[in-house]
């Protein structure tokens, strides 16, 4: 299966997540690129570039902690608020498919931005979302129980209410240190965003039983500060390679890295599933959904594909619900 034949972006290098391991600090940690597949999403939906920047943050901290959970399914991230911003939602599936979208005010947002303003400003959470709250959700199947984790938006940044998800529900001290800009490469603009994560390990795992708290502390801020000393400009270069940033950052405590798992743009949304949403509502309700020429038609918001159905195909699926 290829991401190329279901109609999404073939994964590229900058969409992926390369694990590693600080052994000499009992530090575990990873890095997280994205490239081709923002493009492919934000331009799809010609977001204005101060719902961009957060929609591609937002982005690459869902794939930073999907991808630091063991699971089989989807992880969904949502942010909701008052602010001009009302609804952001990301989510990955276990195999790398990417999606997401962003709901807003466009008169909210030219008030909030100001008047010559497009780009949301660093410290942008208050301001474009207000107050409102992160969850996190992890959606196993039918027939398991869904994690969920949700926090207030606290701080002027994704990465610091990230810290405050791990602050409230990991045991383990975690940093995180995200950005994403639209760069300019060879005249063509394109969207990037990197996140570094160091997360301090289980003394067990890390094999480190005869370390000493004050020692694995200081371990711990020197990982902290290390990943703190990658400026925007490298998490984002994409002529760095991400295994040559890593050991530009860590390399007196030697990393040691696992294999990348790439992720590409890629959209869950069918005609089936669109028939059983439609068959969850009644028949006589759906007139609301018609169009001028009496069609019902929906619109998947992550990737903008409209589903269209006349009254042959309504019988379709109502007579199979039956
Ligand atoms: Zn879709």
């Amino acid at each position: 299966m290829t991401a190329a034949s279901e109609g999404g972006s073939p994964p590229s290098d900058g969409d992926q997540v390369l694990p590693f391991q600080l052994d000499a600090l009992g530090v575990r940690g990873r890095l997280v690129r994205l490239g081709r597949a923002l493009d492919a999403i934000i331009e799809r939906h010609g977001y204005p570039l101060a719902v961009a920047r957060p929609l591609a943050e937002a982005m690459v901290l869902c794939a930073t902690l999907a991808t630091s959970l063991k699971y089989d399914g989807i992880f969904t991230l949502q942010i909701s608020g008052d602010g001009p911003i009302r609804l952001l939602v990301t989510d990955l599936t276990t195999d790398g498919a990417l999606r997401g979208y962003a709901q807003f005010d466009s008169w909210k947002l030219a008030v909030a931005l100001g008047a010559g303003n497009s780009d949301a400003p660093d410290g942008y959470v208050p301001k474009l979302f207000g107050q409102g709250r992160l969850a996190f959700t992890v959606d196993q199947g039918r027939h398991t129980e869904r994690y969920q984790g949700v926090v207030p938006l606290e701080g002027p940044t994704l990465a610091d209410c990230a810290h405050t998800y791990f602050r409230q529900s990991e045991q383990l001290p975690t940093g995180i240190k995200i950005t994403a800009r639209r760069i300019v490469e060879n005249g063509t603009p394109h969207w990037r965003a990197a996140a570094l994560m160091v997360q301090q390990m289980p003394e067990f795992d890390a094999g480190r039983m005869h370390v000493d708290a004050e020692q694995r502390e200081d371990d711990w801020r020197k990982a902290v500060i290390l990943m703190a000393s990658a400026t925007e400009a490298e998490m984002l270069d994409p002529n760095l390679p991400a295994p040559r940033l890593l050991y530009r950052l860590f390399h007196q405590e030697e990393p040691r890295v696992f294999e990348r798992r790439p992720f590409a743009a890629r959209c869950r949304c069918s005609r089936g599933r669109i028939d059983r949403v439609l068959r969850s509502i009644k028949r006589d309700e759906l007139d609301d959904l018609r169009d001028s020429s009496g069609r019902v038609s929906v619109k998947c918001e992550f990737c903008s594909t409209e589903y269209a159905y006349d009254d042959g195909d309504l019988d379709r699926i109502y007579a199979s619900a039956a």
